[in-house]
């Protein structure tokens, strides 16, 4: 038996129990107290017996040897099991070794010392064991080696017996007996220690720690006997022989075991790395998944990002085309789903908006629109979409309001609160709107539509000047025609389908023909003669003007150029061509004036251009500039339909102009009152005081004419003369000429002082 003392007993055999040692507590300590009093006394009666019965006569030199052996180093000579907790000692086959050859008293004390030695050499490595545990351990073994000899000595007389009446049987059951009875008191003794430490039963304690050790007695019984019959029945060389032998194979066992520990070592340390490595993937596959969330979140929140900027205006931050389209899809498939169902739609622009714009910069224009998005808003109910569509247009959409009474109130309201001043900066913008209204319903396939139809009824409310109005179908045939008409009006002027019409002007006084007014006609192959009332807005609207008012220039200063070669020098006539305002926005206009007067050798001082007075007045200080421009090239300017535009007496003598047209509603209503009668004298007299020559137009009766030639009116035209003529029929009046005859029985003027006492009023 090994004694090398309970800690070590527990460490190497029975392990892993924790550490007694560390368990502290009075109680327990008072019943190991109890447990080292009552193991006391037998352990001491074994020790006494074994000193007392000591057979000194058989202490020769290989009981020494052995005992040093035994004592010294025996517990160095330990080898666990592979993968087992379980450790051979050669210790325990040495102390039953002994217990066989000399004897139970030898045996004891020599476990005894061997106990000993190992607990102070585990005390000096530094291994914590208390003294009580050793003395502890000392008695134990004591008592269980004592024990087994008593137990061999009753069941066959004694160790020594046992070899001396060798019966291999009978061996084999003492070596068993030995082991068996070694190991149950031992492991008996130790698991009432650990169960007193540990606070568990003492069949769990023996059960889970010591059972497994009995395969170590088992095999220190076995090489025990064999050493001990080696030694008894052969000789002391054949014992060397065995000893060696069992050396040999205990150092070739203790090499494989360690080849076997050190692979299984390498390979627990290639599961560890395994399992570092599946750990550090784990963290890498943890942190993988969090960066995924975190990129998952960022992703998140930027698609939310998205989704508000692609659905609303960066500008007012207010729900932009996309979203209004949808809000209306929305609506026409419940519309759709419920034929009763109708909603409002209202499209709204800022009237004139691009001269905030231009005059006050797109700083001020952006502000202005902020808080016509803010009024807006503000005046929608809950579930209402006031939106954005960009520059100056909004949409709204009311889905509870299907009344066009309720609608244009709504509307109506909306403009009022928009025509507010808003203050900028310290000052004062003003702003105004229109709004188209229409009605959403079943009827409608596409919002598209819907948004169309608004826009039509919101142009519609821009041309009649108008805050709202509400669309009806009628207008959506108007544009269809309309934009047919652009379409023709576009290959009209491609295709030189237009043709120009000469009016003529007359020398009011003697009647003679001064001049042609040119007048564009449109043979339209379907529709036949249109009028420029009819297609001249359309031309202004796409830009077809341009080009138009260059044909016209042009086809008219050739016809004028043939004429001037057949007519007398000393009496040429002067072409009339009409401009528009929208002409005064190409900038080619003035040089392209002169590249045609050049090419058709026309003198630019029998050029007249005409431009209305409206026109002139809505952009008064650029048109000053324009007609500077076109006056430079040596041409006349006549000021068209005046008296309808609302002149400004301050700007009309900045004006670079020659003539004026008073406007047929003026020569017409003549007949009506005395008082229009005046208006026309004070034209008059406004003319003659800006040195102005003065056109009278809409003659129709002789009475126009004569009052008109009585007020001092130089020129005229009119139907009483010749209505606009197609080009044979005007060269006809021009070279043929024509009389009135009533004409030349015309009083002279009169009334010129009274035209004079006007002028000084109206200055
Ligand atoms: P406007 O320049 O004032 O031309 C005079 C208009 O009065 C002409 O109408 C003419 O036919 C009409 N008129 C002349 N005398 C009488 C009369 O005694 N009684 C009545 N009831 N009407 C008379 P028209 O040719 O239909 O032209 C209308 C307007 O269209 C023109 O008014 C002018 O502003 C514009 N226009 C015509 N041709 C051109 C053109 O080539 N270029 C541009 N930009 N505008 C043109
Ligand atoms: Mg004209
Ligand atoms: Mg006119």
């Amino acid at each position: 038996m090994c004694p090398t003392g309970f800690l070590p007993r527990f460490q190497n055999r029975y392990s892993p129990v924790p550490n007694s040692d560390l368990i502290t507590n009075t109680g327990k300590n008072k019943i190991t107290n109890m447990y080292l009093t009552a193991l006391l006394p037998f352990g001491s009666a074994a020790f006494i017996w074994a000193i007392w019965k000591f057979p000194v006569d058989r202490v020769d030199a290989p009981l020494v040897g052995l005992a040093c052996f035994t004592i010294f180093f025996s517990s160095y000579l330990r080898i666990q099991l592979p993968r087992t907790k379980i450790h051979l000692t050669i210790s325990d086959a040495l102390v039953f070794l002994s217990l066989l050859v000399y004897g139970g008293e030898v045996a004891v004390l020599l476990a005894i010392l061997e106990t000993s030695f190992t607990s102070f050499n585990f005390r000096r490595q530094g291994v914590s064991i208390s003294a009580r545990t050793a003395g502890i351990n000392i008695l134990i073994t004591a008592v269980s080696v004592f024990a087994t000899a008593l137990t061999l000595s009753l069941a066959f007389g004694g160790s020594r017996e046992v070899i001396s009446r060798f019966s291999s049987t009978n061996f084999v059951f003492a070596l068993g007996t030995m082991a068996l009875s070694q190991f149950l008191v031992n492991s008996i003794l130790v698991s009432a220690f650990v169960a007193i430490k540990s606070d568990s039963t003492l069949w769990r304690v023996w059960n889970d720690y010591c059972l497994n050790a009995l395969v170590i007695y088992l095999c220190g019984s076995a090489m025990a006997g064999i050493s001990a019959m080696a030694l008894a029945q052969i000789n002391v060389y054949l014992f060397a022989s065995v000893s060696l032998f069992f050396a040999l194979v205990y150092f070739t066992y203790r090499r494989y075991v360690n080849d076997v520990k050190s692979t299984s070592a390498r390979a627990e340390e290639a599961e560890r790395n395994r399992a570092d490595q599946a750990e550090r993937h784990v963290e890498e596959l943890q942190h993988y998944v969090t960066e995924l969330e975190k990129s998952g979140e960022a992703l998140r929140e930027s698609r939310e990002k998205f989704r508000h900027a692609a659905y609303h205006e960066a500008l007012t931050g207010l729900p932009n085309r996309n979203y209004i389209f949808e809000a209306l899809r929305r609506y026409l498939e419940e519309a759709k789903a419920d034929p009763k169902k109708k909603f409002a739609v209202l499209f709204l622009n800022l009237n004139r908006f691009r001269t905030i714009n231009e005059s006050l910069g797109h700083d001020i224009g952006d502000k202005v629109i902020r808080q016509v998005a803010k009024r807006l808003d503000a005046m929608v109910s809950d579930g209402d979409v006031a939106g954005h569509f960009g520059g100056d247009e909004f949409a709204l959409i009311l889905p509870k309001i299907s009344d066009p009474e309720v609608a244009s109130r709504i509307a109506n309201a909306l403009t009022k609160r928009i025509a507010q001043s808003i203050r900028l900066k310290g000052r004062e913008v003003f702003t105004t709107a229109s709004i188209g209204i229409v009605f959403g319903s079943h009827e409608y396939t596409y919002a598209e539509d819907i948004l169309r139809d608004a826009d039509i009824a919101l142009y519609n409310a821009k041309d009649k000047k108008k805050d709202c109005v509400v669309f009806d179908s009628a207008m959506y045939e108007q544009v269809v025609e309309r934009q047919q008409m652009e379409t023709d009006l576009r290959y009209a002027i491609v295709c030189n389908e237009l043709e120009v019409f000469y009016q003529p002007i007359v020398r009011l006084d003697d009647c003679s023909i001064r001049g042609v007014e040119a007048l564009v006609r449109w043979n339209h192959p379907r529709r036949g003669l249109i009028s420029p009332a009819e297609f001249i807005p359309i031309a202004e609207s796409t830009g077809l003007i341009n080009p138009l008012t260059i044909q016209v220039l042009q086809n008219s200063c050739t016809q004028l150029a043939q004429w001037n070669k057949r007519l007398d020098p000393n009496s040429p006539i002067m072409l009339s061509v009409n401009l528009s305002g929208t002409n005064f926005g190409d900038p080619e206009l003035v040089s392209q004036i002169e590249r045609i007067m050049r090419r058709t050798g026309i003198s630019p001082s029998s050029l007249k251009l005409e431009i209305t007075e409206s026109a002139v007045m809505e952009n008064a200080e650029s048109a000053i500039e324009m007609l500077k421009r076109i006056k430079e090239t040596g041409v006349s300017i006549s000021i068209d339909d005046f008296g309808t535009g609302y002149s400004s007496l301050s700007y009309l003598h900045k004006f670079p102009i020659d003539y004026l047209k008073i406007d047929r509603s003026f020569v017409t209503a003549m007949d009506d009152a005395d008082e229009n009668r005046e208006i026309v004298r004070t034209i008059v007299a406004l003319a003659k005081a800006l040195k102005l020559s003065i056109i009278a137009e809409g003659i129709e009766t002789i009475e126009q004419c004569q009052r008109l030639n009585r007020l001092g009116c130089e020129y005229g035209q009119g139907y009483l003369f010749a209505r606009p003529l197609p080009l044979r029929e005007i060269e006809e009046l021009i070279f043929d000429g024509f009389h009135l005859p009533s004409l030349s029985s015309l009083p002279s003027p009169s009334g010129r002082s009274n035209v004079s006492m006007h002028i000084d009023a109206v200055q």
